[in-house]
């Protein structure tokens, strides 16, 4: 039975059941309600509550487990399907953090902690149910529906509520984790990675994170985190040599369980404050040259509340066909974020001015922007997270199967 809640602002649902979902759906179009559709509530659409429906998929969490294939519910979190997944011995490259939703991060794409060796979390994807605007419950796969199976796969939540995902999961009997932590200049480090990087089998992903004190999602300070997609420390020991003997890096190699990487965002202590702005923003680039490394180390150290975070593409990731799926920039090397909090009192209108502009000089060489990490609404810049070939394609899909727009809390596809 589907669970309804008055809030202030906006009317929370949560059903259990593809049926109570569609009939959600058709009742936000026949009204042209807002529908916000929720899965782990990471994305800027599920912070705000707007007017409207808010469809909380958290009912849909079951994992089901059939050889390979790993039917997902539509509102499941990664956390609980990586230690589903792990009694199996399988797992799947999702993302780096344990709440965060497997309906937002697929739809977008999913960069994960094993990209280079299985792709985004959409090149595992190998089937959907989906609830469309006029309340219709399809299947679709390569063979179902295949346009509309091709723009779930990077193309976000702008055609229709992804009530099961299907997943063709990878046998995975353990993991090398390295925690390499940097003392000092980050740059020559960064230029290690990216020569290991070209040629690094694809067992290597990994993760560069130079984060201040405030920052909840790692320990403060630079590090280059390496994930090896094997139960063989000594090999990553050898693999990531070049990186280790470098002066300053302090590397600690580890096999951990794949869940165990996976990052756990603190509980909020008291009453939840605001999040501060974040002047900044993410992209795919096809090389991390000298001077982007020089414009990113040179902005962490400019602004004490910014972070810099960067993770290696390249491997699996890069073998996909640019036309297979909607997601951008195959041929990217590298994905990097880097951005600073705008915190009253500390940012000036001088600094703000300033981080503006080496964040655009950082930006400048970029092929795409990434629209999971694009954490507010700028739909003038939706474009810029697409090839124009998938962005016509886009359109064309959304114009079939949601021509009302009834989906349009998300990067919106607009005909
Ligand atoms: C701490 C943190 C770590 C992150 N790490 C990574 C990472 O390692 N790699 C990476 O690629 N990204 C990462 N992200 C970005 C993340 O992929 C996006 O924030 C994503 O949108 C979150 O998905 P969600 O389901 O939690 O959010 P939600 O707010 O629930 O969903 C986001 C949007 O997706 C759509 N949507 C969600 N579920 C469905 C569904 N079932 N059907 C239809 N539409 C749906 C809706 O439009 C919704 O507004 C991270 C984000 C955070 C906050």
């Amino acid at each position: 039975m589907a669970d309804i809640t008055d809030a202030a602002a906006s009317s929370v649902r949560r059903p259990s059941t593809p049926e109570e979902i569609a009939a959600i759906v058709v009742e936000a179009a026949k009204g042209a309600v807002p529908l916000t559709v929720v899965s782990g509530g990471h994305g800027p659409w599920s912070h705000d509550l707007a007017d409207g429906i808010r469809l909380d998929l958290g009912a849909l969490s079951a994992v089901e487990v059939d050889g390979t294939t790993v039917h997902i519910g539509g509102g499941a979190v990664w956390g609980g399907v990586a230690t589903t997944l792990a009694a199996h011995g399988l797992a799947i490259s999702s993302g780096d953090t344990a709440s965060v939703g497997v309906g937002g991060l697929t739809l977008g794409g999913g960069i994960g902690w094993m990209v280079r060796s299985w792709g985004l979390a959409v090149d595992q994807l190998v089937g959907a149910q989906v609830v469309t605007a006029s309340g219709q419950i399809v299947e679709t796969s390569a063979e179902a529906h295949p346009d509309l199976f091709w723009a779930l796969r990077g193309g976000g939540g702008n055609f229709g509520v992804i009530t099961r995902f299907d997943f063709s999961a990878h046998p995975l009997p353990g993991i090398a984790f390295a925690e390499n932590v940097i003392d000092g200049d980050a740059a020559p480090v960064l230029r290690a990675a990216r020569e290991l990087l070209r040629e690094a089998p694809r067992e290597l992903t990994v993760t560069y994170m130079d984060v201040p004190a405030m920052d909840p999602s790692a320990p403060a300070g630079a590090r280059l985190s390496a994930v090896w997609a094997a139960p063989d420390p000594d090999r990553l020991r050898a693999v990531l040599e070049p990186i280790s003997a470098l002066d300053g890096v302090h590397t600690e190699i580890t096999s951990p369980a794949y869940r165990e990487v996976l990052l756990e965002m603190p509980e909020p202590e008291g009453e939840e404050q605001a999040a501060p702005g974040f002047i900044g923003g993410n992209g795919l680039y096809a090389e991390l040259d000298d001077a982007l490394i020089e414009r990113l180390v040179a902005f962490r150290l400019a602004y004490p509340a910014s972070v810099v975070f960067l993770r290696s593409l390249g491997g699996a990731f890069g073998e996909v066909p640019q036309e297979d799926t909607a997601f951008p920039a195959r041929s990217a090397k590298w994905f990097v974020m880097a951005g600073a909090f705008d915190i009253p009192g500390l940012v000036d209108d001088e600094a703000r001015a300033s981080i503006r502009s080496d964040w655009s000089g950082i930006q400048a060489g970029r092929l795409a922007e990434y629209g999971n990490f694009a954490d507010t609404e700028r739909p003038e810049a939706v474009p810029g997270m697409f090839t124009e070939a998938a962005l016509a394609r886009l359109r064309e899909v959304k114009a079939t199967w949601d021509p009302q727009n009834v989906f349009r809390r998300n990067h919106n596809i607009l005909v």
